[in-house]
């Protein structure tokens, strides 16, 4: 299950982060997720609240920030944003290239009380 091991991911850097930062209670969760991890928002926070009791952050609501992927076409030097996960320029047809963003999974802050 694919956003079960986000989940668990994104709950064991927010205790580290909260450890850290010496938080007791964390209420709230940012996390910044980019486009190719393919993640579904809504499942993904059902099943960050079935697991976070658990851990001891059964006040956490979870927020999720999405970022767009964008690819740099090796040939062309166009950056778009593929439609699919093949990864082709549409300007000059060219497959692959770098991703400039999309990659993207931590956190971003996190909220509560020491
Ligand atoms: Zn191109």
């Amino acid at each position: 299950m694919h956003e079960g091991s986000f989940a668990r991911a994104i709950i064991l850097s927010a205790l580290k982060e909260a450890e850290k930062a010496g938080m007791k209670r964390v209420l709230k969760i940012r996390v910044l997720i980019g486009e190719l991890h393919a993640v579904v928002d809504d499942f993904l926070i059902e099943v960050f609240n079935m697991m976070k009791g658990e851990y001891g952050l059964q006040e956490a609501a979870l927020e999720i920030k999405k970022v767009p992927l964008k690819v740099k076409c090796p040939a062309c030097g166009l950056v778009y944003r593929p439609d699919g996960p093949v990864f082709l320029c549409p300007k000059c047809g060219t497959p692959g290239g770098e991703i400039l963003q999309g990659n993207e999974l931590h956190i971003l802050s996190l909220e509560g009380e020491g």
